[in-house]
């Protein structure tokens, strides 16, 4: 699996410019909900090992395919293992929107929740972060940070200068053993087993902000601007 260089601030956007605006997603009840997350209205096949004729993620781990349209109520918990899939696969989306994520010379933005079980990157030298949380544009982490804090979740604001996906999460079907959910590198033998659910991310050599970067301002001469109420 090849490593992405994110420090290009020039590197090609999919849209016209650097400044085209992440989506807004859809709301349920008023609130914001992320393009990751799965509806009620989607459903996760039976549990069975891995098939043929299942459809393959990168590196060829079989990938849990959902049926149904994303309707009904959020689970604000789950994601959408499709969804997710394609945005961490970019490790340039963002996981609210699926626009591009917020970018500066010293990488992309993560906003994570802290880890209580992992060392504090903002108090220990941290060479790298596992999450399966892809990264955010700088509209939606500064509404992703107001709800963490309305949860009181302490979060993490990182820049990353380089991204590898390394690992996948999913449910292991090993043979004569009762499934697990187990998270597993990309050169485990035993990916033959799994059907997968979630790519995980090693977000190199972060550098941990004490806070969101500012959105900008509104300017009337210039596009919408990402700094629009919400
Ligand atoms: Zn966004």
């Amino acid at each position: 699996m090849s490593t992405v260089s994110l420090l290009d601030p020039d590197a090609p956007t999919a849209g016209p410019g650097p400044l085209r605006q992440c989506p807004d997603p859809v709301r349920f009840q008023g609130k914001p909900v992320p393009l990751i997350l799965a509806w009620t209205g989607e459903k996760p096949p039976d549990p069975a090992p891995p098939r043929e004729t299942d459809v393959l993620s990168i590196d060829g781990v079989r990938w849990e395919s959902w049926s149904g349209t994303p309707q009904g109520v959020p689970l604000w918990t789950v994601h959408h293992p499709g969804r997710q899939l394609e945005l961490m696969d970019s490790r340039t989306r963002c996981l609210v929107g699926g626009g591009p994520a917020h970018r500066t010379r010293e990488g992309l933005l993560w906003l994570l929740p802290a880890d209580p079980a992992h060392p504090d990157p903002r108090t220990t030298a941290t060479q790298a972060i596992r999450t399966a949380n892809p990264p955010l544009c700088l509209r939606h982490a500064h509404q992703a940070q107001r709800h963490c804090r309305s949860l009181a979740v302490d979060c993490l604001v990182l820049l990353v200068p380089e991204v590898e996906i390394v690992a996948v999460r999913g449910t292991v079907h090993r043979p004569g053993a009762a499934p697990c959910w187990e998270e597993l590198d990309l050169d485990h033998p035993d990916l033959e087993f799994m059907v997968g659910q979630q790519l995980v991310a090693e977000l190199r050599d972060p550098v941990v902000l004490d806070e969101l970067p500012p959105l900008p301002q509104p300017n009337r001469s210039g596009p919408p601007s990402e700094g629009a109420s919400r």
